[in-house]
């Protein structure tokens, strides 16, 4: 695996780009991980794929300004070939765009908020598909369990929360990326035999919320719009107590997926990699390739294995 944690200055690292690759056959305890860039996860744990906002259209500028936004939806069913259930964070165009393609495609149940849901419901998703959430009420996806904690978007654009407010009823899809408005904000615990892993999809959170999760072992979190966060990381892992870090929505995603990966401005990684080394040296930081496959073990609570996407 090619660890960015130890090489900060480069500003653009090749990638081989192998969505869909089928991870060897892992123990029935395992579960395995794979990021597909901004905030996206795919994780599979026994006969359960559960996606985390999935993204991979990734429209660039300046059309992203002007233009109603389209899916990609080729290759959606190329990165996302299967899913059984679909947590989505907030409803941001990167975060939910290309939710409803992929569903539609593999039949799975969407969980998210109204504003999700609205999106979800006008893309042509049986309603029965769709479920909003309710914050801290616990939703059984297959072999998973997943809460919605309630949290805080960063002050990612300009110092200030983009896009705030719902996304209106019935909205005429396709919609331009301004109106894919937050539609609330949550954290997601996730919960898989023994392992918790904690999803902190934005730069900001709620202190009071957080530290009702009790320890997890992994902690997903945002490092885009935290700047404007005091100690986001330290507000993060005093409470969860994380075992492993895996920092996410790092890389630009206003350039395509198959294009060379390069760090989103102003990311300000090597203070994030400063301010872990103070509030948590001991805790294993991993940051992946896209489609490397990260496997953990649901019993004893550890990584297995790192395998190369
Ligand atoms: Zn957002």
């Amino acid at each position: 695996m090619f660890s960015r944690g130890h090489t900060v200055l480069v500003e653009e690292i090749p990638l081989e780009f192998k969505p869909g690759k089928a991870p060897a056959a892992p123990p029935t305890s395992a579960l395995s991980m794979s990021w597909a860039g901004t905030a996206a996860f795919t994780l599979k744990y026994k006969t359960t794929t559960l996606l985390v906002d999935p993204f991979v259209t990734r429209p660039q500028l300046p059309g992203i300004l002007f233009l109603r936004q389209r899916v990609n939806e080729e290759l959606c069913a190329e990165v996302f070939p299967r899913a059984d259930h679909i947590l989505v964070g907030h409803s941001h165009y990167d975060h939910l765009l290309d939710v409803p393609c992929i569903a539609l495609k593999t039949g799975a149940v969407v969980h998210g908020s109204t504003s999700t849901a609205r999106v979800c419901r006008a893309a042509g998703m049986n309603c029965g598909r769709v479920h909003e959430i309710t914050p801290w009420q616990p939703v059984v996806c297959g072999e998973f369990i997943a809460t919605f904690i309630p949290g805080k978007h960063g002050k990612a654009l300009r110092g200030r929360i983009p896009f705030p407010g719902d996304i209106v009823d019935k909205p005429n899809l396709p919609m331009h990326a301004a109106a894919y408005k937050l539609g609330g904000m949550f954290g997601l615990l996730i919960e898989a035999g023994g392992l918790r892993i904690y999803h902190c999809g934005s730069g900001d959170l709620i202190d009071d919320e957080v530290a009702k999760i009790g320890k997890v072992d992994v902690l997903i979190a945002c490092l885009a719009g935290r700047q404007k966060s005091p100690d986001y990381l330290k507000r993060l892992v005093a409470p969860l107590h994380p075992s492993y870090l895996i920092p996410t929505h790092y890389d630009d995603f206003f350039r395509p997926l198959r294009h060379v990966f390069r760090f989103i401005r102003g990311l300000g990684l090597e203070d994030f990699l400063d301010e872990r080394k103070q509030v948590c040296p001991d805790v294993k930081l991993i940051m992946p390739d896209f489609f490397d496959t990260l496997v953990f073990d649901t019993e004893k609570n550890r990584l297995l294995e790192e395998q190369p996407g």
